[in-house]
Formats: C-alpha cells, structure tokens, sequence
C-alpha cells in the first residue's frame, strides 16, 4: 500500500477540518487525485526535484507532487484552518512534505530550496498574476526554479502563451516568452473543483532558458512593454511618448512604424526597441 492510499478521501478530511472554501482566499478545491497527479506529472521529472507549491489547501495536488515522487516539496499556505490536514500529509510522507503557514506574496522561500527547483500550483486566482510576474522577473537569470507549472483561469492562461496580433498578447506574454518557453499543457473545466468557479481554467508549463532569446535590458524591457500596453489603442509614437527622446528615430531604428499599435509587435522589435531606448 502507498504513502497515498492511507490518507483519508479529500471530502472526508474536507469534513473533519471544516475547510468551508473561502472566496477571498480563491479557494475551489481539487478533489479528483488521478487529476492531481496528471497535473503534477505536466511538471517533468519530480524525483529529481525540490518543488515550491503556493496554496496547498486541503492539499490534493501536494499528494499528488508527492505520489509522484517529488524530492521534496515545500508548501505555503495561508490559511490555517489547512494546517491539520496538511500535517496528515507530511506523516504520510516522512521529511518529504514542509509547510510555512504564511502570505506568499511576503515570503520569498525559493531560496530555501535545492536545485533544480520547479514550482507547481493551483494558484489562489487573487494572487495568481502578481506571483507570476515576480518568479519572471528576478534580479538575475537563469532564475532559480528550472519550471513553473500553474494553474490560472483560461483567460490568464491565454494571454501567457499569446501571440502578436492577438487579444490577448500583451505585457504576461512577452514577459514570460522572453526568457521561457510557455505552453498550455491541460485545460479545466469548472467542474473539476469544488466549489466550481464560473470560469474554466488551463495549466500552463514555463521552462526557463539558459538565456534570453533577444539581448537587452529587462528593466528597459519591462517599462517599454508596460508603458506601451498600458495604452493598447494608441499608436506607439503616441503610448511611448517620454520613454526616451527622439522616441519616432528609436521605433523606426527597432523596424517598427511610429503609427503601428502595441498588439501588432513581437518580442524580437520589443527586444531591439529596448535596447535602443537604453542608449544615450
Ligand atoms: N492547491 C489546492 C487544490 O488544488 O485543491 C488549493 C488551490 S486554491 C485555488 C488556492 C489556495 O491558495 C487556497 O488554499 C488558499 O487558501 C491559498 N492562498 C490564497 N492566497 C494565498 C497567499 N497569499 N499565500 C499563500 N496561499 C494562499
């Protein structure tokens, strides 16, 4: 018998702790564990690995990470009425399963982790893009997690994985394609949780690169992408107007039209335009 079969039903221990699922911390549950170790396996070779799961909750996909063979896994979670349960889990699975009972986004606990570190979560939906944004942007790169493979509401997912010319490319996906290789790897009904969200929602898996894909300066970078964006309607001459002087040379230098609009151009020009932005 596995460390997994002696555990209670996830609607059972659900029952026992009084875990009434609460919106404002984007609780919906998963309680089918062959979908949790589906998800968990979207994340590669776990035996390998020390895995960072944000909101464990009732801990369905911590089961799943461990079932797996994670390494190790280290949960943050901020509810503690989960703490029980989730001790159940870390008895199951002697010095394998760590849980901080803490915000994620006050706490940076990559760095009490072995690499390679991959992250895997079903992110709480308030939280979701900020902490996404952070592990795509640290001071250095390669980061120190090797993948992140994470749960978001379709439309989140979507825009991660977004192309030029597309409603939904934007700030998320030059962000995350700059510097990974980002795709959807499996999509969810709302039926799949408990309480079901009005949305459906879709797993995506970041692999970090060894390098960016384009050089340039990713705080040039980051400010040109947002300052464009933040004005998706407007022509570039008009949304970058201050970014830097002589902003019509730089854009036509970086093979892009004063006139044309943020949505209609890759990450290559992006990449190019920063550079040109940072010099004198
Ligand atoms: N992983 C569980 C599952 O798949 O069933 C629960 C996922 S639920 C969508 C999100 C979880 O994140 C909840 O357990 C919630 O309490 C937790 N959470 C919300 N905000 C958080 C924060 N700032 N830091 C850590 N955990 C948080």
């Amino acid at each position: 018998m596995s460390a997994i079969d002696t555990l209670p039903p996830l609607r059972e221990v659900i029952a026992t702790h009084g875990l009434v699922a609460k919106k404002a911390l984007g609780q919906n549950f998963l309680l089918d564990l062959n979908l949790t170790a589906k998800i968990a396996r979207q994340a590669g070779d776990l035996t390998q690995s020390d895995i960072l799961e944000i909101g464990p909750g009732p801990g369905g996909l911590t089961r799943g990470l461990l079932a797996e063979g994670a390494r190790r896994v280290l949960a943050v979670e901020k509810d503690q009425r989960c703490m029980p349960a989730l001790a159940q889990i870390a008895q199951a699975y002697p010095d394998r399963l760590q849980v901080i009972n803490g915000d994620a986004l006050e706490i940076n606990p990559l760095d009490h982790l072995t690499p390679p570190v991959r992250v895997v979560a079903n992110l709480p939906y308030n939280v979701g893009t900020e902490l996404l944004v952070r592990w795509l942007t640290p001071p250095e790169w390669p980061p120190v997690w090797s993948s992140l493979t994470l749960m978001f509401q379709r439309e989140v997912a979507e825009r991660i994985v977004a192309q030029p010319g597309s409603k939904a490319y934007g700030r998320l996906a030059l962000l995350a394609q700059w510097r990974s290789n980002a795709r959807i790897v499996l999509n969810l009904p709302p039926e799949a949780f408990s309480p079901p969200p009005k949305v459906s929602s879709a797993v995506v898996h970041i692999q970090a690169l060894p390098a960016p894909r384009y050089p340039c300066d990713a705080k040039v970078l980051e400010r040109i992408v947002a300052q464009a964006f933040n004005q998706r309607r407007k022509m570039l001459r008009a949304a970058l107007k201050g970014a830097a002087p002589d902003i019509e040379d730089r854009l036509l230098a970086a093979g892009i039209k004063p006139t044309d609009r943020a949505e209609t151009i890759d990450l290559e020009r992006f990449c190019a335009l920063a550079r040109l932005v940072a010099q004198p």
